[in-house]
């Protein structure tokens, strides 16, 4: 059956224009460098505000197992399926005041995450956990990310308001010594770094950001001593005031509907308007997902993966906007298995998602009801440019008489902060709040960024062993010549949109690689020649999307409109067949990853190596001793 929405035939010439017409708009010269990280230049904006007064403590010299740099979901799941494995002595080292990295930070009013909770919180079918809404606001999620790491046991060694400032293997004793900016030195056999993506927040250098003498801050730093009230709402420090907030992206899309309800009045200053589909939020219970099953919750995310990595599925159990939407995907994450011929196929492809960004467009007709609002508010450009947003709330708050759109198309973003508020062209608009939902810098953080340098065999730096012919890795997760380092995230990876699931499976094989070298009483350290075959097998069937991203809107997705960087960056079959690789390489090939150790361990911890060491460390039995 054709879509209701689907383009007329000469219409789709007539979007590629209007397309690339609102691509030309907004490209700046100054791409990527037009914001600024707040860490270096604005540390007021990336204080802790949720953090008690870091008490003074004695700088750590001791040595333990595991360090983890990184307390999100990616830090803790190491942990967990670290203990899994038996090993003892983890410590965690996280920036903020406690656990849940994104989800400590970001504690803005409206926050949900919009990935359906029963396949996005990790862990469910260990902890018996069954989330009550089908989106789960951020607090449930974060006291989830709390629960799995004291479950584990994870609190106690935990380091917090820490940060590691550097990695360096020490050849003698075949340990890492881990430097943080609280004097610590300690030592670590192995080091699993999960410093995540989106971590550091930015802000745009706009002229005179510095001189707004009203209050203002980041949305990953709310806060509430200003506003009043709870993620659920109720600020009543905004009763009357004037508020501006800038950014319409996944975050600004949840927060501006809140900030409708109790400021005085809202200027939204929109540069590219997301796409804002269908969220449909509802109470859940046990019974709605299976919960009562053994399982049932990998057995839904699973599926949710296998949808949204375009492998054929008989059922589809989360069935929301994203899964409905998943063919659409391809071109934003490396996924789709491209069938048939390339040019029916790109041509299907183009259709589909006109058809969609139409239905997109009318569902802003259909609910804005001031007809320049709307126009302004349609999204110009194909589905997977930018990242899509979901809400019921968002478009509805624009029929608000409180609430303005101010269009910064034009003028390349906001062009001039002043004492008073915010310039855009001709119009001066004066604020009592400025809030930033200007989202965070990509790749600046951790030991791709160069800010955590890491120093492997014969002090050789991390990055500047890449410099030359860009990473190298074995899975992206581990470098010749940085023994027992294990690097969490997606570089050389695989990504997926429900991201807890590719921390999962990257944990539990950081799990493995660590039993098998204690097990053998090895390092782990790939060889040049499997880190060389890695990156030729990404090579070889790496998608062509450099010419889709360079058509799009600018965005972090291409960065800020300068296309992709060059090279593989991705396992090219996307996650779901990446795990079944990963799975077949532990059972048939993980012995090839280990490399004698020339240091014996100290008597005791490593004693029993040999006879029983098996069944300490869990190897071959898959289980182990549970946390
Ligand atoms: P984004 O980077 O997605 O959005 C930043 C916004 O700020 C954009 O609208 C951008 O406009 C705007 N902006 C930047 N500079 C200016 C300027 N000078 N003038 C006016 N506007 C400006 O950040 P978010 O925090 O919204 O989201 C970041 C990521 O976090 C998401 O992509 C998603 O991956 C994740 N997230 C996930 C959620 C979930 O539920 N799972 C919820 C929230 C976030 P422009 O587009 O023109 O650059």
């Amino acid at each position: 059956m054709t879509s209701p929405h689907a383009p007329a035939p000469d219409e789709l010439a007539a979007l590629r224009r209007r397309y690339r017409l609102e691509r030309e708009r907004r490209v700046r010269p100054d791409g990527a460098r037009q914001y600024r990280p707040t860490e270096a230049e604005f540390g007021y904006y990336a204080a802790d505000p949720y953090a008690e007064e870091a008490a003074g403590r004695e700088p750590l010299h001791d040595t333990v197992d595991v360090a983890v740099v990184g307390g999100g979901f990616g830090g803790i799941l190491a942990g967990a399926r670290l203990r899994q494995q038996g090993v003892q002595r983890v410590r965690i080292v996280e920036k903020g005041g406690d656990f849940g990295g994104t989800w400590y930070w970001n504690r803005y009013p409206g926050i949900h995450c919009d990935i359906e909770s029963h396949v996005y919180l990790p862990m469910l079918d260990e902890t018996g956990y069954v989330p009550e809404w089908k989106y789960s606001p951020g607090e449930e999620i974060r006291r989830h990310a709390v629960r799995l790491a004291e479950k584990y046991g994870l609190r106690p060694d935990a380091l917090f308001s820490t940060a590691v400032t550097s990695l360096t293997w020490d050849e003698a004793s075949e340990t890492w010594i881990v430097a943080t900016d609280r004097g610590d030195a300690f030592r670590a056999t192995y080091v699993v770094t999960a410093t995540g993506t989106l971590s550091e927040p930015k802000l745009p250098g706009i002229p005179g950001i510095e001189d707004f003498a009203g209050h203002t801050f980041h949305t990953s730093r709310w806060d509430y001593g200003y506003t009043g009230g709870t993620p659920d709402g109720g600020m009543k420090g905004l009763a009357g005031k004037r508020v501006g907030i800038v950014g319409t992206g996944a975050t600004g899309v949840q927060v501006i509907p809140m900030l409708a309800e109790d400021a005085g009045h809202v200027y939204v200053f929109q540069r590219t308007p997301s796409t804002v589909d269908v969220r449909a939020n509802r109470r859940t219970t046990a019974g709605d997902v299976g919960a009562d099953r053994d399982g049932w919750a990998r057995e839904r995310r699973d599926n949710y993966l296998r949808i949204v990595s375009g492998e054929p599925a008989e059922q589809d159990l989360v069935a929301d906007s994203w899964t409905h939407s998943a063919g659409l995907l391809e071109k934003l994450l490396p996924s789709f298995r491209r069938q048939g011929d390339r040019k029916a196929f790109e041509a299907a492809y183009e259709a589909a998602d006109a058809s969609k960004m139409n239905e997109l467009r009318g569902r802003v007709e259909r609910t804005v009801t001031d007809p320049d609002t709307a126009e302004r508010l349609k999204p110009w450009y194909r589905y997977a440019c930018k990242r899509p947003t979901f809400s019921d709330k968002y478009y509805p708050a624009f029929n608000r008489g409180n609430v303005t759109l101010v269009d910064t198309a034009d003028t390349h973003g906001i062009e001039r902060i002043t004492e008073h508020g915010v310039v855009v062209g001709d119009t001066a608009y004066e604020l009592d709040c400025l809030i930033f939902a200007t989202g965070f810098s990509v790749g600046t953080s951790g030991i791709h960024s160069g800010k955590l340098p890491v120093h492997g065999r014969g002090g050789t730096q991390l990055l500047h062993a890449w410099a030359q012919r860009g990473p190298r890795t074995l899975h992206g997760l581990t470098s010749n010549g940085f023994p027992n380092l294990i690097q969490m995230g997606s570089l050389q990876n695989a990504s997926s949109v429900n991201y807890t699931h590719i921390l999962d499976e990257q944990a539990g094989h950081a799990a493995a690689l660590v039993a098998a070298a204690e097990a053998a009483g090895a390092l782990v350290e790939p060889s040049r020649e499997a880190e060389s075959a890695w990156v030729a097998e990404l090579a070889e069937d790496a998608p062509d999307h450099e010419w889709f991203h360079a058509e799009c809107t600018p965005g972090y997705y291409n960065r800020e409109g300068r296309g992709r960087p060059n090279g593989p960056t991705a396992y090219p079959h996307g996650a779901f067949a990446f795990h079944a690789l990963l799975e077949r390489w532990r059972e048939e090939s993980i012995g090839g990853i280990l490399r004698p150790r020339t240091v014996r361990a100290p008597a005791g911890r490593w004693g029993a190596r040999g006879a029983g060491l098996g069944a300490w460390w869990g190897v071959g039995g898959g289980g182990g001793r549970r946390g």
